[in-house]
């Protein structure tokens, strides 16, 4: 992603990293428990389909990360979300299924 490099700020850093891509429904009961029936995530905002997505907390919030052809931003965290594992929030439990795991090279500007 040779462009993405354009925008950084200076004294940022970024790479690419393989992650292990999952899905999740902000809210949903099966995904994310009964801790957060909003839809709040980790970071205190509303958690949004196709903008949000969890990840380890070596991963600060706010972090963008392009992965799948879009931009995607760090807001939550998840238990079994460790390492270069991303849960990526999607509009239902259902499309969080469909989805799957997929292993991808992403890029992640620290
Ligand atoms: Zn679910």
């Amino acid at each position: 992603m040779a462009l993405a490099a354009l925008w950084m700020p200076v004294g940022a850093s970024a790479e690419w990293i393989k992650a292990e891509l999952t899905a999740y429904g902000p809210g949903c009961p099966h995904c994310v428990g009964k801790r957060r029936p909003d839809g709040i995530g980790a970071a205190g905002h509303k958690i949004k389909p196709y903008l949000h997505c969890a990840a380890d907390k070596s991963i600060a919030f706010g972090t963008r990360i392009y992965a799948l052809g879009q931009w995607w931003i760090v807001g939550d965290r998840g238990s079994r979300i460790r390492g270069n594992r991303l849960d990526l929030a999607l509009p239902s439990h259902r499309a969080a299924k469909k989805f799957g795991l997929k292993r991808e090279r992403v890029w992640v500007e620290r």
